[in-house]
């Protein structure tokens, strides 16, 4: 076995490890960055680039579809290239590939190791047990994998997850989809698009990112007119016969048991942290009882069984924390900025909390969602004002005039502290949304901003008119009701 000695090892060549290792490059020559392959980033590989571009064409074809409304005639229906939907996803996708690989081309070959990564102990690291890496700081960027519960193992060849489906040369018939999670709401909706027979399923209620009940109803209202999605079904694979699945499940709107056959049962019912295969119990680690290492958000540092701070950090999906690329970003930077000069380790700003689902209309979660809300100021003591999309005026101008939005403010202070959107193009306001969070803004401050005619924009200047009233209206409300005394 070879010996080699760094002073900062990175686990993990993905979006955060490649950021970790640009941060520590600027403290220390002395850099090891390992990966086990395939390189490339899950994010151009198999995450958010193959299943946007594929999003793209579901939602040009759906864009066709609608253009009679307008009194363009395009002359009979719209006819899918499967073949052709998926070779324009894959070359694309080899073009976002080709610029991660180019990059990692530039980084000089003695600090790049390939092969998996295991800790011996707190400060060695043993790759393909052909290297012992001594490193005096690690960074852990190892990313997560879909997790395949047992019971869908059933599906055999047949069953899909996002690192297998964009590989397929063309578009199946049918497909059922497991998870109405982001990944799973934006594939399904997508090969609906794109002519695909789906049935979307879920067991517990969620849907993509909302935790309001009042905007998640109203959102699986909007999919369900476009394709079948029960959030809460009994939905299980039963047999796998040929070349296709066959599910029973029982019929939301009848109550009935039916069986179906479909081509590929894709299962997106979530993801887990590559941790396990890491030996991180040799690390001497703080873990919780899922086997996680704890750690501080600010700094990335994780915690030795000890309760002293270690020299071992952690970033990206691996955290389980905030499972988006910018917060992969700013944990690989963070984390190897510290690992590079420590031990003068720094804490850092971290955003507002941004989530986006790309499903149409779009889904976001900006600030406190209202599960946070809830566990911080109990019930009622947040203002929520809300605003339907469907008589907003340049949304019917679009002939989008779907959506809905609930936004939440503070008591007392006026400020904005977050929203749950599922409105047209959503991505847009959502951002909006995210900035004035993170300047601390007032709902009276963001009623001061320009809003042009006719936008989207109009129909959240509304929303945050009825906050505005909402926080004056209640707040008096809960003042006068103090003056009342106990019980009243
Ligand atoms: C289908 C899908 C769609 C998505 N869409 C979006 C989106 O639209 N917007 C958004 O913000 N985010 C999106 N994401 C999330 C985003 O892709 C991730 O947050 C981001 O890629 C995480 O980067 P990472 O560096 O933590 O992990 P990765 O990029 O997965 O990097 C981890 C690397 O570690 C390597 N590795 C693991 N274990 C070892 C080991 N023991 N030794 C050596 N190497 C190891 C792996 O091979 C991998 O290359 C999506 C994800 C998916 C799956």
């Amino acid at each position: 076995m070879q010996h080699r000695k760094v002073d900062v090892a990175i686990i993990g060549a993905g979006t955060a490890g490649l950021a970790a290792y640009q941060a520590t490059k600027a403290h220390t020559e002395s850099v090891a960055l390992i990966e086990r392959g395939p390189a490339g980033t899950t994010c151009a590989r198999v995450g958010c680039m193959p299943s946007k571009l594929l999003i793209a064409a579901a939602n040009a074809a759906q864009h066709t579809r609608h253009v009679e409304r307008f009194g363009i005639d395009i002359d009979g229906t719209v006819r899918i290239d499967g073949e052709a939907v998926m070779t324009r996803v894959r070359s694309e996708r080899d073009y976002f590939v080709g610029h991660v690989l180019d990059s990692m081309a530039r980084i000089p070959e003695q600090d790049k190791y390939r092969g998996h990564a295991r800790f011996a102990d707190a400060n060695t690291l043993v790759i393909d047990d052909q290297i012992r890496l001594e490193a005096e700081r690690i960074i852990i960027a190892t990313g997560s994998r879909p997790t395949i519960p047992e019971p869908f193992q059933l599906a055999g060849d047949r069953l899909v997850t996002s690192d297998t489906l964009f590989e397929w040369a063309t578009l199946p018939e049918s497909v059922v989809v497991f998870g109405p999670g982001t990944t799973g709401l934006e594939l399904a909706q997508a090969l609906a698009r794109l002519g695909v027979r789906v049935r979307l399923f879920g067991r517990h209620g969620s849907l993509g990112i909302l935790s309001d009940d009042v905007v998640r109803k109203e959102a699986e209202r909007i999919f369900n007119e476009e394709f079948y999605v029960d959030t809460q079904g009994d939905a299980k694979i039963i047999e796998r016969d040929n070349h296709q699945v066959i599910v029973s499940f029982t019929e939301r709107s009848t109550g009935n048991t039916l069986t179906e056959r479909f081509d590929y049962a894709l299962i997106a019912t979530g993801r887990q942290p590559n941790i396990d295969a890491l030996d991180l119990l040799n690390a001497g680690l703080k873990l919780d009882d899922k086997g996680m290492p704890s750690f501080d958000r600010y700094t990335m540092r994780c915690r030795n069984t000890d309760g002293q701070l270690s020299h071992i950090f952690i970033a990206g999906d691996v955290d389980n924390e905030s499972p988006v690329l910018h917060e992969a970003t700013d944990e690989g930077r963070i984390a190897g900025d510290n690992a590079g000069r420590f031990d003068s380790v720094y804490s850092s700003h971290r955003r507002s909390p941004l989530s986006i689902v790309f499903s149409d209309p779009q889904i976001a979660r900006i600030g406190l969602s209202h599960a946070e809300l809830s566990a911080r100021y109990g019930d009622k003591n947040v203002a929520i004002s809300e605003y339907s999309f469907d008589n907003q005026g340049r949304a019917r101008v679009m002939g989008i005039n779907k959506g809905f939005l609930r936004l939440y403010g503070e008591y007392g202070s006026g400020h904005f502290l977050g929203a749950e959107i599922c409105m047209p193009q959503g991505e847009h306001i959502a951002h909006l949304l995210a900035w004035a969070h993170q300047q601390r803004m007032s709902v009276t401050q963001m009623l001061s901003m320009p809003y042009y005619h006719p936008t989207l924009e109009e129909g959240l200047r509304t929303a945050l008119r009825d906050l505005s009233t909402r926080l004056l209206l209640d707040a008096a409300l809960v003042e006068q009701c103090m003056e009342c005394g106990p019980g009243a």
